[in-house]
C-alpha cells in the first residue's frame, strides 16, 4: 500500500480512477500525471513526476487488505 490505510488507499484508488487531483502520497511533492499520456485509458496508471514512484491501480486494489 502507499497509505496508512485501508480507507485511505480505498480513497485513493476513487480519486485516481475519477481524474481527481492528488497529491502524491510517499513524497508530497507533486500531483500524480498519467503514466501512458497517449492511451486513451490513461487513469489506470499514475506516477509521481517528483519522486518517480509509479501507482499501478489494478494491482493496489488486488493488494487491499481485507476488511
Ligand atoms: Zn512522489
Amino acid at each position: 500500500m502507499y497509505t496508512d490505510s485501508r480507507d485511505r488507499e480505498v480513497w485513493l484508488l476513487k480519486q485516481l480512477w475519477t481524474g481527481q487531483p492528488v497529491t502524491c502520497p510517499k513524497c508530497g511533492g507533486a500531483r500524480l500525471t498519467p503514466l501512458h499520456r497517449k492511451a486513451k485509458k490513461s487513469d489506470c496508471d499514475w506516477k509521481c513526476p517528483a519522486c518517480g514512484e509509479a501507482y499501478r491501480t489494478i494491482r493496489m486494489l488486488k493488494e487491499l487488505p481485507e476488511k
